[in-house]
């Protein structure tokens, strides 16, 4: 099968940590990959930000498609909704220089979506979607800028043409259902994968020394794209309030400069955290096995999470996580098993979590143990096995013009 795949305002092989760089891309990125070894032809489809070859070869199967839309520079996501048509009509332009057409097209995010509604359409192939976050979800959380009621108005109407609504949680459909009147009938759940030969346990005292990590400090870790909804504040607060002052908390992703970062080394220091919280600044995906092994706790204390890799990843290596209790985080980590979930979005809750944690080494050996067997129904063998049926059916389901489910 020939299939496109859409990540329109951010390109799924950039470097990752920085402010639009993060689940998605390493989501579109390997998910291809995965359906390319499976025999699929892929093609995934992103906006060109600077000089670069059109087509790109990835691996076998695979390749990169960066196609001008606005100004061939690096731009905000916010700027980006008015170059959608052009983005869209590339696509079909390169597909017919091509000679080709797509079986099947896979939208992400919702300006990727709004650009493959009519390419897919102009391809006569069902077209296949994923959120990744809404607007409407983003604003009642009430942390980051308001999402304008353009991008909510147009997920509405996205949501309502999509031949299936793809989401990584169960949960996400019902906030659809509610919030979008998307129809049940077209949505599926298929969660995220990870790269489960890449993270894997290491040897805690080897990863410390290669990370320049003190070998007898309690580690506490955080990584991401570095934005409000993540909640690092939290759990900087909950930092100064634990009572072993040797605890070292790592905060990973965020390059230097960026307006988040420097808020939140203020809010350190002024805690009297200087010397216990440490800002790394993004740190390469392949490197990440090692910040997890180091660690003896990861925590996620994001007030929104779609899905949620990092706390998987972290699981697969082996270290117990503590996460607020919301989106996709509720359907990974089982409370008091490879991690605890908290309901309320304050620091006390997480001191409190994370001090047990921190106190009792059996706990969390027992947690590491859950946390590596909870992991593998997130192999990229088993969720690729499970993208390729649905796509199967979809492509069944649009030729006889019903809906997938
Ligand atoms: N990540 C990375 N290096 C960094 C920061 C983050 O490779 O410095 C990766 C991380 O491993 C994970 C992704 O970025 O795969 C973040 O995904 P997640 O679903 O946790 O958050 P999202 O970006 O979707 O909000």
């Amino acid at each position: 099968m020939r299939i496109a795949q859409v990540s329109y305002h951010t390109n799924p092989v950039a470097p990752l940590g920085g402010r639009q760089t993060g689940g998605m891309n390493v989501y579109v990125h390997e998910l291809s990959r995965e359906l390319a070894r499976r025999g699929h032809q892929v093609d995934i489809f992103t906006r060109l930000d600077g000089e670069r070859p059109e087509v790109t070869a990835l691996a076998p199967n695979l390749r990169l498609v960066q196609l001008p839309a606005g100004p061939p520079a690096p731009l905000e996501k916010e700027l980006l909704a008015p170059f959608v048509p052009a983005f869209a009509a590339e696509m079909s332009r390169f597909a017919a220089d091509e000679g080709q057409s797509y079986d099947l097209v896979h939208s992400h995010y919702w300006q990727g979506i709004a650009a493959g509604e009519p390419f897919a359409r102009a391809q006569d192939a069902p077209h296949l979607v994923m959120f990744h976050t809404l607007g409407e979800v983003k604003n009642r959380a009430r942390i980051s800028e308001e999402e304008p009621g353009e991008r909510i108005r147009r997920e509405r109407e996205l949501a309502a043409t999509a031949d299936a609504i793809i989401s990584a949680c169960a949960h996400e459909h019902d906030l659809l259902a509610r919030y979008y009147d998307a129809d049940p009938a077209r949505m599926v759940s298929i969660p995220c994968g990870i790269d489960t030969d890449l993270f894997r346990p290491r040897d805690r005292e080897e990863s410390r020394r290669a990370l320049g990590i003190e070998q007898d400090r309690p580690v506490l870790l955080w990584v991401g794209r570095l934005e409000k909804l993540k909640g690092v504040d939290i759990l900087i607060d909950a930092v100064a309030q634990l009572e072993d002052p040797e605890v070292l908390l790592l905060v990973v992703g965020g390059e230097h400069g960026h307006e988040l970062r420097g808020e939140l080394e203020e809010q350190a220091r002024a805690a009297g955290l200087a010397g216990s919280v440490r800002f790394t600044g993004a740190v390469p995906h392949e490197d990440l096995p090692d910040w997890y092994s180091a660690a003896d706790v990861c925590v996620v204390p994001s007030y929104y999470e779609s899905f949620g890799l990092v706390a998987v990843e972290a699981m697969a290596c082996g270290t117990p996580v503590v996460a607020s209790r919301v989106g996709g985080l509720v359907s990974t980590v089982t409370d008091g098993v490879n991690g605890f979930l908290i309901p309320w979005r304050c620091p006390e809750p997480f001191a409190e979590k994370l001090e047990v944690l921190i106190r009792n080494p059996e706990l969390r050996a027992n947690f590491a143990r859950s946390a590596r067997d909870s992991v593998q129904r997130f192999r990229w063998d088993e969720v690729g096995r499970g993208m390729d049926e649905l796509y199967g059916d979809v492509i069944a389901a649009h030729a006889r013009k019903e809906p997938v489910a």
